[in-house]
């Protein structure tokens, strides 16, 4: 129960009982946990230890998840969700003619569960730039790409980002209904934004988004959209005017720039090299009959180890591979794909 914790905890850190107790890692795992998950009330007088409930507990990247290891966190990815840790491979790959070298993992990254995939391309490109040579392209998928990482890795480590951006996300884009934020003028000069409607925007705030990228938040006036007889097609809000959220200007064109490249034939083939890294991921799991997809260690440290010398037998079994002259395999053409091969 609960209450059992705090009398534990009272009775570790009272008066007169020995200091190594409250120094020790259990306890103070009990104690953080015992603050994230639980808060005392008093009802009729009478002290009590209440749930703090899902809306008061604190966000994912600091909240325990278990126990017996205080790094692991929860995670949500579509419809999969798991606790624990996540792992980002890289491998090296010459290019589409390039069937002659072995593709080997070039970097491993462990982090909790929590942390987004594009905060951890930096991390590899750090890591890479003392080799010799450092990687031209790297070929990332969509998690991973975001429009500063498009901007700065060229010029921090020289390095050209290629994946797939995000496309709109609106509401009205997705459901190819009402206006989406194509439909509307900007004006970065002047800081406003018009409608198809033809009314002008009022606020044009400049913060970051919920995952603390650059953005700016166009507000137009509720007193502007009320009589709106377009109002269905904009915008669900009652109460509020119209409201977007665009990247800033130089993100904003490089995005647009990207989203049309991406639909060209010639960028869709030098892409598609990228495919082959599912089979790593995947030799990954199934040498980790040694464990990617359940780690067998606690902390965060010793499962990152785990992950390195799993990638370093994934590695030898491709050197042996290569040396004996097992060819690469085809990568698997999936079943959509494969119709419209057969068609
Ligand atoms: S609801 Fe507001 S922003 Fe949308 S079209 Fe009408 S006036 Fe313009």
């Amino acid at each position: 129960m609960a209450s059992d914790g705090y009398r534990l905890l009272e009775a570790v850190l009272a008066e007169g009982a020995p200091g190594w107790l409250r120094e020790m890692p259990a306890v103070s795992t009990l104690r953080t946990l015992w603050l994230q998950q639980f808060t005392r009330v008093v009802t009729d007088g009478t002290e009590d230890v209440a749930w703090r409930g899902r809306d008061d507990l604190p966000p994912g990247g600091s909240l325990i998840a278990l126990p017996y290891d205080p790094h692991v966190r929860y995670s949500r990815k579509g419809e999969l969700t798991w606790i624990g840790y996540k792992v980002h491979v890289s491998e090296c790959f010459a290019g589409p003619e390039d069937t002659e070298q072995p593709h080997l993992i070039t970097h491993v990254v462990t982090t909790d569960a929590t942390v987004n995939d594009a905060k951890v391309v930096d991390t590899v490109h750090d890591r890479l730039s003392d080799k010799d040579p450092m990687p031209r392209e790297h070929l990332l998928d969509a998690g991973y790409t975001s429009a500063e990482l498009l901007m700065t890795a060229p010029v921090t480590h020289g390095v050209t980002i290629v994946g797939p951006v995000r496309g709109n996300r609106t509401r009205q884009f997705v459901r190819a209904e009402g206006y989406d934020k194509d439909s509307f003028t900007i004006d970065w000069d002047t800081k406003r934004a018009t409608c198809p409607n033809g009314a002008v925007s009022r606020y044009w705030t400049e913060g970051s988004d919920h995952n603390r990228r650059p953005a700016i938040r166009i507000r137009f006036l509720a007193t502007t959209c009320a009589p709106c007889p377009a109002r269905d097609k904009c915008t669900r809000s009652e109460l509020y005017g119209r409201q977007l959220t665009v990247r800033p200007r130089d993100q904003d064109a490089l995005l647009q720039r990207a989203r049309a490249e991406q639909d060209t034939a010639d960028w869709r083939t030098r892409y598609a090299a990228r495919a082959g890294v599912e089979s790593t991921i995947h030799q990954t799991v199934a040498v980790a009959a040694a464990g990617t997809r359940k780690t067998r260690y606690i902390g965060l440290a010793k499962t990152h180890l785990a992950h390195v010398l799993t990638a370093a037998a994934v590695n030898l079994i491709r050197l042996d591979a290569w040396w004996i002259g097992t060819p690469l395999a085809s990568t698997r053409t999936s079943h959509l794909p494969a119709l419209e091969l057969v068609a």
